[in-house]
């Protein structure tokens, strides 16, 4: 393996503890407390695993942390009442609806639902054409914690060839969106994508997520690259070759002969999503006082 890894713990870790001293001094200035909804519907085992950890992330930078569940039973106008109850509500600065819901409920059209200066996911309509038309505005916290490893691994983006596997609106889209506003030429892959190896081979900012093991292999690498995997698979740990049974959509070892930079899966952009969904929720209660102020504190 001759490529630099980019540890997306350790710059997480980092974030976090910068966050949890900008939270305590947003407290200071406005005695507000910066507060992250969550809202699970049904039972999902890996779902209750994600929002214990942002529930927890959370209280660990000093944030309120509200956890809300409705049954798997629960008809989409029970998911709207509590949604609307959350967007009324001014200890809660951020909302995330964890995805995927159950079956017979849209997820998207529920998101729609929640306010946009409390979608801390970047998912709603409004944020979504925000960033398509360059404006301010609450950003995806996947692929933001990407744009920040590539900042942290200085990796130049003026001018770059950027190509994006997948374009899910949750992940590619935006990703795509955010190194154009970097001045990166992107090119965005798919299914219908015809010689994928080809196009990747030309990037040099190489970015997978398609939820399909080690897809992106050795020949897909331009010598000198840098690879960012998306990916989470989750296979046995013997198939996996690691403990924790986590793989990418990159062949990592292949990848990293080649490559200058690569992420790890797991610790590379895994840790980033929560750090970024934290950032989204201080940026949030700071947009939500700047309109509203506490008397006397502004
Ligand atoms: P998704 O909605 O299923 O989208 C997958 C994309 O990959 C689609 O655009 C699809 O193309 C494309 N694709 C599928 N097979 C392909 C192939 N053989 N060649 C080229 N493109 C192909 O998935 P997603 O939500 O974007 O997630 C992708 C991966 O990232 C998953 O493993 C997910 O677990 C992971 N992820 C991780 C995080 C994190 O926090 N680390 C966050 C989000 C996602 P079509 O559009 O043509 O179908």
């Amino acid at each position: 393996m001759s490529a630099r890894i980019i540890d997306g713990r350790a710059v997480a870790a980092r974030i976090r503890l910068e966050l949890a001293s900008e939270v305590q001094d947003f407290v200071a200035e406005t005695g507000r407390t910066p507060g992250l909804a969550t809202v699970l519907v049904g039972d999902d085992p890996g779902s209750q695993v994600y929002v214990a950890g942002k529930q927890r992330a959370c209280r660990e930078v000093g944030m309120e942390a509200f956890d809300r569940r409705l049954p798997a039973t629960a008809g989409a106008d029970e998911v709207a009442d509590e949604l609307h109850a959350l967007n009324a509500d001014e200890a809660v600065s951020g909302i995330l609806l964890q995805l995927p819901v159950p079956h017979g409920l849209e997820g998207p059209k529920l998101t729609e639902l929640i306010s946009p200066e409390k979608d801390v996911d970047g998912l709603t309509p409004v944020n979504v054409g925000r960033l398509s038309l360059g404006q301010p505005g609450l950003r995806p916290c996947t692929p933001l914690g990407v744009m920040e490893l590539l900042r942290e691994a200085e990796v130049p983006l003026e001018g770059a060839e950027a190509v994006v596997v997948g374009r899910s609106n949750l992940f590619g889209k935006p990703m795509a969106q955010l190194l154009l506003e970097a001045n990166a030429t992107v090119t965005t892959c798919h299914s219908r994508t015809r010689d994928l190896a080809a196009v990747c081979a030309r990037a040099e900012v190489l970015i997978a997520a398609v939820g399909s093991p080690r897809l992106v292999r050795g020949e897909f690498v331009k010598a000198g690259a840098t690879v960012i995997d998306v990916g989470m698979n989750r296979l046995t740990p013997d198939e996996a070759g690691n403990k924790s049974g986590l793989v990418g959509d990159v062949d990592f070892l292949a990848a990293g002969e080649l490559a200058a930079a690569i992420t790890p899966v797991p610790g590379g952009v895994g840790p980033m999503t929560i750090a970024m969904l934290l950032r989204n929720t201080l940026q949030a209660a700071r947009m939500q006082h700047a309109r509203a102020p506490i008397a006397g504190t502004r």
